[in-house]
């Protein structure tokens, strides 16, 4: 191997930050030259004014610099031509036309829907931290956000407001906040517009476009913040996503169970299946080691008993209960999910034991066929 040969080898396993790839592999390494212990590197980005673009130069003017033998780097960055960009487009679909759903009944990525009766019961603040509990377990995550009446997520997981999904013609690759790929329908706004003037028929334009034309690349997991309730955006994902998981999320409060109970319902009748309800805002703990239940009690497990008594459907459990914690609050007002920042708080620990419940017991066997081996 030449000395230049050893330079490419090396620039071409630099990771491009938004693809998440080899650069090598996305044909973004071009002419390299060594002349003495100099090496010229030449890259090309995938658009102009690539937002990664800066990191790319830094890490592949590194790569080259610790080949042995290579004292000086001089990197020169180009861009792709629009046939280029096609071929990569092209290679990251991986044959896929455009426009085709990735996540359909044969997908190896689990949809789970998060889904809610009423707002505010924490259904964002439980996705956000979920997703990134899954991604801190080695999970590939990917996050739909397409509560229209909230679309609170960038701002839990610290995404600065304005972040839009780079466009690489008519691919988009979702910024991505502690290893979650995340797209939110705040990001596709103008800015003073609110979706929730929308009508059904753009909600579900716009909800296949997510699924569609972002680019998530192979996920294990992707979690989607529904709109609390049975409206318009249930409706089109459950069209869309009739084999998806659904999570039900309620507060202990009798009151609020009823809208809970019927949003799995409503799930349930598009074919997807209620996989667990979720607690939260249970018992919150004074110092002294008392347990008050601002918001009642029992709500979580009145929920999984209703859903759990249809007999043709399998039965629902309670997964976990969140307590009350002002530490878990706090993280989504500043936009540091609390599993990362504090993951010995109460509520953080309940995530991410349910995350953990979540990744071991896959995707549920209900309602597949079972491979049989008979001797
Ligand atoms: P939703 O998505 O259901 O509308 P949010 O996630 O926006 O609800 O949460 C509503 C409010 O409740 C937010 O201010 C959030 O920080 C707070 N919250 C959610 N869960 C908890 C909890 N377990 N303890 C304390 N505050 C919580």
């Amino acid at each position: 191997m030449t000395l230049a040969d050893r330079v490419r080898t090396a620039v071409a396993a630099v990771s491009d930050p938004e693809l998440r790839r080899p650069i090598g592999d996305l044909d973004m390494v071009r002419d390299i030259t060594v002349e003495g212990e100099t090496a010229r590197v030449g890259i090309v980005l995938t658009i102009v004014g690539c937002p990664a673009a800066a990191r790319i130069e830094r890490d592949v003017h590194d790569a080259a610099a610790s080949v042995a033998g290579i004292a000086q780097v001089t990197v020169e960055v180009g861009v792709m031509t629009s046939d280029e960009r096609r071929a990569l487009t092209e290679k990251l679909r991986e044959g896929r036309p455009a426009r085709q759903m990735p996540f359909g009944p044969d997908s190896l990525t689990r949809v789970i829907l998060v889904s809610s009766g009423k707002g505010g019961v924490g259904k964002s603040t439980l996705t956000a931290n979920l997703a990134v509990s899954l991604a801190r377990q080695g999970l590939r995550v990917g996050l739909v956000d397409a509560d229209v009446h909230g679309f609170s997520i960038p701002g839990l997981l610290g995404i600065a407001p304005g972040t839009q999904p780079t466009r690489i013609d008519d691919l988009m690759l979702p910024p991505v906040a502690h290893d979650v790929k995340t797209v939110s329908i705040g990001m596709f706004l103008r800015e003073g517009e609110g979706a929730v003037a929308w009508r059904g028929p753009m909600l579900h334009r716009t909800v296949q476009q997510f699924l569609t034309d972002v680019f998530f690349g192979d996920l294990d997991v992707l979690l989607i913040d529904m709109p609390p309730g049975t409206g318009d955006v249930a409706i089109s994902i459950g069209q869309l996503l009739p084999h998806a998981e659904v999570l039900v999320v309620t507060t202990p409060q009798p009151a609020a169970s009823d809208v809970a109970i019927r949003s799995g319902l409503v799930a349930r009748q598009t074919g997807q299946r209620v996989i667990g309800v979720v607690e939260n805002m249970s018992g919150f703990t004074l110092p002294d080691g008392t347990v008050l239940d601002l918001f009642g009690a029992g709500g979580g497990a009145q929920v999984a008993a209703a859903l759990s008594a249809d007999a043709d459907a399998a039965e629902v459990p309670l997964l976990a209960s969140i307590p009350l914690s002002p530490t878990l609050r706090h993280g989504g007002d500043v936009g540091v999910p609390v599993v990362l920042d504090q993951p010995d708080d109460v509520a953080a620990q309940a995530i991410s034991a349910l995350a953990r419940d979540i990744a071991r017991n896959g995707r549920g066997l209900a309602g597949r066929p079972l491979p049989l081996t008979l001797n």
